[in-house]
């Protein structure tokens, strides 16, 4: 059958949101094909990394209890190690999500007098009460255990400030930790490419080689050739269920850098002197080990998606970030839609466009946590599985979306025929 007909019956697509995406990914056939490039450099590396760790069938067999000489669970933290080019890793179904793994290397890191210096300004909005800065304090937080927190802004364009970053070292002698976010989450900045981490790094270390260097490197795994470790972070984190889950890990996270913060994290993963010798998972880590196998192809299709988004939305003269030809050193996109209408359009289109609750209709509700309404498309398997198409904002002016994910090309394309056939698109 046709698709353009199939489309048009099904889901009402328009002959003008068609022909737009048809031009659309005809200009896009230049950052496609550099997708494709970095996705298949990124699946060759974990090929050969499976290759090099020597992954069989019974490494994928659960466990229960203690979980001693899990081989599963070794085998995982092995591969993770050789494809991020670091000296160790450990992956775990029981770290329950991103900020739960950045926590463990903070508290695994850091000790009473000690400071964390961010280098990429305000840290992810959840870690605020793991750090114990902002209004709500929670109990238990790195304030509580007297470990101090500063930071250094990023300058204008999203860069680091190298020099202040130094400034700061010299100046203060209990700074144990620089601290780098290398996706923007919800701050309408750049995103940091690798060369630019490298460039941080290199020069921290030049003038204090002791220093602890930690990545938040959540949504930014295999949308490049390499990753912070491979350009000498000392500890990098990561959530599975965005990119290296590749879709399939149902929960957990890693974490992988040198041998001694990787064993200082371990000990508060579980508990000290114990580490990784325990933990045990009855389901068994196939869902583990093929999704960091599928992981650079999908991370591939929500970077299209995420280009096409781009595209779409700054033709028709919005304002949006990354533009469609900028690196996309993560796989978020953000649109300022300027009109309510125009942010729940969208977020309507992704939800109908989903695998899961399709027939839902979202509609704006007072989240815990926000000031303001918030309104999210989430039709996917996992629950809140971000490296699955989602889209979400905080209904207020500028009206930004977030959208991202997207495990196959197609379903994000679906979204944006979805939203363009609810527009006027005055094409000629
Ligand atoms: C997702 C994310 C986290 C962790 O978020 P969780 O919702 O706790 O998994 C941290 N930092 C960044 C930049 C993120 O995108």
């Amino acid at each position: 059958m046709d698709t353009n007909a199939f489309l048009a019956q099904k889901y009402k697509i328009t002959v003008d949101a068609l022909n737009f995406v048809k031009k659309a990914e005809e200009d896009l056939k230049e950052v496609f094909a550099g997708f494709d490039e970095t996705a298949s450099f990124n699946t060759y590396k974990v090929l050969h990394a499976f290759k090099e760790a020597n992954v069989q069938n019974r490494h994928f067999v659960g466990t229960t209890g203690y979980g001693y000489s899990d081989e599963g669970r070794e085998k995982l933290g092995e591969l993770f190690a050789q494809i991020f080019g670091a000296e160790a890793a450990f992956v775990s179904p029981q770290i329950a999500s991103g900020t739960h793994a950045i926590t463990i290397a903070l508290f695994g890191l850091l000790r009473p007098l000690d400071t964390m210096l961010s280098i990429t300004g305000k840290p992810y909005d959840t870690l605020a009460q793991v750090i114990g800065i902002g209004n709500n304090k929670a109990s238990g937080s790195l304030a509580d255990f007297a470990i101090k927190y500063q930071q250094v802004d990023l300058l204008p364009d999203s860069k680091i400030n190298i020099q202040a970053v130094l400034d700061n070292l010299y100046l203060n002698k209990s700074i144990k930790m620089v601290y780098i976010q290398r996706s923007r989450g919800y701050e309408m900045r750049k995103s940091l490419t690798i060369a630019q981490i490298a460039e941080a790094i290199k020069a921290v270390k030049a003038k204090f080689p002791k220093m602890k260097v930690v990545v938040d490197n959540c949504y930014g795994e295999f949308t490049e050739d390499l990753e912070p470790t491979d350009v000498g972070a000392d500890l990098m984190i990561g959530s599975l269920i965005k990119n290296p889950g590749g879709g399939l890990a149902p929960t957990g996270a890693y974490l992988a850098g040198t041998k001694e913060c990787v064993d200082m994290a371990a000990g508060r993963l579980t508990c000290p002197g114990i580490g990784t010798e325990v933990g045990s998972y009855a389901y068994g880590y196939l869902p583990y080990y093929q999704g960091i196998y599928f992981a650079p192809s999908v991370v591939r299709n929500a970077l299209k998606g995420a280009a096409l988004t781009a595209y779409t939305y700054e033709k028709l003269g919005y304002k949006v970030l990354p533009r469609y030809n900028e690196p996309h050193p993560d796989i978020t996109q953000a649109i300022c839609m300027e009109s309510e209408t125009g942010l729940i359009n969208l977020v309507r289109a992704v939800q109908k466009s989903s695998p899961v609750d399709a027939n839902v209709v979202p509609y704006p509700w007072d989240m815990p946590g926000y000031e303001d309404p918030v309104i999210m498309a989430a039709g996917t398997f996992v629950q809140g599985g971000s490296i699955e198409l989602s889209a979400d904002g905080p209904v207020k002016p500028p009206y930004i979306t977030y959208m991202q994910g997207g495990l196959t090309y197609e379903n994000t394309k679906l979204a944006i025929l979805c939203a363009l056939s609810e527009m006027d698109l005055d094409m000629d």
